[in-house]
């Protein structure tokens, strides 16, 4: 329990104005009386500063990180569907689809507690996922080649296919995704 903060001179309480109070509101430093005061987290609140919404604690490491792996799979998933069926320039439709998917998938997996490192994490996940996808997909359909050469010239193939238009749509799927893991 954080502790009350004290005025050092009796008033009267706001709400109650015939009672004297030594209490004070932790945040705004209203008088408020042992009948009106809200006992919160960070100390006695006044009624109004009371029944605003709690500041959550951040998002911690290990669910980032399920986060993350959620994100960037749904992202390589994504890549490898899309260089199977061809969508020419309609591939807006399915990758902004693919932005909104990871972001909602980490913004679910991290219990909606979104964050500025989040949201980067989101962008992030958009844009790389589904060029390693295709990367990956590029490896697996090219057997009998040296492993090491084949993943150097997977990511060179991956991002010429998707093309200058290809990676803009990818940026905008990161900045959609990103938008998706905002505290609500
Ligand atoms: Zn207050
Ligand atoms: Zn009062």
């Amino acid at each position: 329990m954080a502790p009350e903060r004290v005025g050092a001179e009796p008033a009267a309480c706001s709400r109650h104005r015939t009672v004297q109070t030594y209490l004070r509101c932790s945040r705004c430093g209203t008088p408020i009386c042992p009948r009106c005061l809200v006992h919160t987290a960070v100390g006695a609140r006044c009624p109004s500063c009371g029944s605003e919404r709690q500041v959550r604690p951040a998002v911690g490491f290990v669910r980032l990180m399920g986060a993350t792996g959620a994100g960037l799979g749904i992202g390589m998933l994504a890549g490898m569907a899309l260089a199977i069926i061809p969508f020419g320039g309609l591939a807006i439709i399915p990758l902004l689809l693919t932005g909104l998917l990871v972001g909602e998938a980490m913004s679910a997996a991290a219990r909606r507690r979104g964050s500025w490192l989040l949201a980067l994490l989101a962008f992030a996940c958009t844009v790389i996922g589904p060029i390693l996808g295709r990367g990956l997909l590029v490896i697996l359909l090219s057997p009998g080649v040296d492993v090491a050469v084949r993943a150097a010239v997977a990511v060179e193939v991956a991002l010429r296919s998707f093309g200058l238009l290809g990676i803009v749509l990818l940026l905008g799927a990161g900045v959609l995704a990103s938008t998706r893991v905002q505290n609500r």
